[in-house]
């Protein structure tokens, strides 16, 4: 099916299945026009065996809007948190062997032809390879060897996802807008943040031809600051017209830097993250300073006790049209459930507005 995507996008993650505390239709009109799915999640907590018994896709079975964009990612940042934070993981060859730590005894294999099984089942439209992601403090040497499987890895991929589609993509792309009849394939540029590395990453996966590319990785420096250098590298090392992927990327401001360097498609969990932690994105000058393009209110705060005014009140979300700041506050508080929700939707929702604003 032939599809439409304004950019740049923003996807929101779908972590275990759904948007964590927001139910699809609460944003799926005209803003939500793509999300990510975890692969890896997806596979673990049944979802892929469940699509598999009813004969669907992961779209079918959430009734999801078909020309919404379902992006499913590789599950190699997954691994990379096992292996870093649980030490429960080692990358082979062949793939990257793994345990997860409420069942530490059971070893499980995903290998870059896996990977894209899976993501076949789901159904998605862009599909990733998998990749090896390093936490950006790693030497030279296993840097390089990284990025070096990582073709292997996307090249075995590629095989997998000719055989499985049977058919390459064509794809209209601008700086403003995507069409393209799915599925698509995602190589992801490694290199860390060595300059030369990212360079060659970038240079050997372009010439092994794919639709898109993302930046895999770290996009910060060693104090913590968006790496413009190493994004301007990804990006300048590509054939031009290609289309870029933030991957994981980011805060608003990395987003806006971003796609003034020349990526239009990007992901995060910070909107559901900050949400459930009472901490909510408004525009500028509706809140405690934060960053160049937003504010935040951080709804813990006892100032927000007695104020009855919406989180945003430049914002048009169910949370701000319908509730006040002190009720959000003494929810959230509280814990309940649809504190967490209301908060998230007006987050994602925000998100959402502020791609808009970068596009106009
Ligand atoms: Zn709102």
């Amino acid at each position: 099916m032939q599809k439409r995507l304004s950019l740049p996008v923003f996807f929101p993650d779908a972590t275990y299945a759904a948007i964590h505390s927001v139910p699809f239709h609460e944003v799926s009109n005209h803003l939500l026009t793509g999300l990510v799915v975890t692969t890896l999640h997806m596979e673990i907590i049944g979802m892929t065996e469940l699509l598999q018994k009813n004969s669907v896709t992961y779209r079918n079975m959430a009734k999801l809007p078909e020309n919404m964009t379902l992006l499913t990612d590789s599950g190699g940042f997954q691994i990379l948190s096992l292996i870093n934070k649980h030490k429960l993981g080692k990358i082979t060859e062949e793939g990257a062997v793994f345990k997860l730590p409420d069942a530490p005894k059971k070893k499980h294999l995903l290998t870059p032809e896996r990977s894209q099984e899976i993501q076949a089942t789901i159904g998605s439209d862009i599909r990733v390879v998998l990749d090896v992601p390093l936490m950006g403090t790693e030497d030279y040497k296993t840097t390089k060897e990284a990025m070096e499987r990582t073709t292997r890895w996307a090249k075995r991929a590629k095989d997998t996802f000719t055989r499985l589609v049977g058919k390459s993509a064509t794809v209209k792309y601008d700086s403003q807008q995507l069409e393209y009849d799915s599925p698509l394939l995602c190589a992801v540029v490694q290199g860390g943040n060595d300059i030369a590395l990212r360079k060659e990453s970038a240079q050997q996966l372009a010439s092994l031809g794919f639709d898109l590319f993302g930046f895999g990785g770290w996009p910060l420096d060693e104090n913590g600051n968006f790496n413009t250098k190493i994004i301007e590298t990804f990006v300048e090392s590509l054939p031009s017209g290609s289309i870029t992927y933030g991957m994981g990327i980011g805060t608003p401001d990395d987003i806006e830097t971003g796609y003034k360097i020349g990526m239009t498609i990007f992901d995060c969990v910070l909107p559901t993250r900050n949400a459930r932690h009472g901490s909510l994105f408004v525009t500028k000058g509706n809140g405690e300073t934060a960053g160049r393009t937003y504010d935040l209110v951080r709804i813990g705060s006892q100032k927000y006790e007695t104020d009855l005014t919406p989180v945003d009140k430049t914002c048009d979300c169910p949370t701000c049209k319908n509730y006040t700041r002190a009720y959000l506050r003494f929810l959230l508080k509280k814990k309940n459930p649809v504190g967490f929700t209301l908060a998230s939707i007006h987050n994602v929702w925000w998100y959402l507005r502020f791609m808009t604003r970068l596009r106009s």
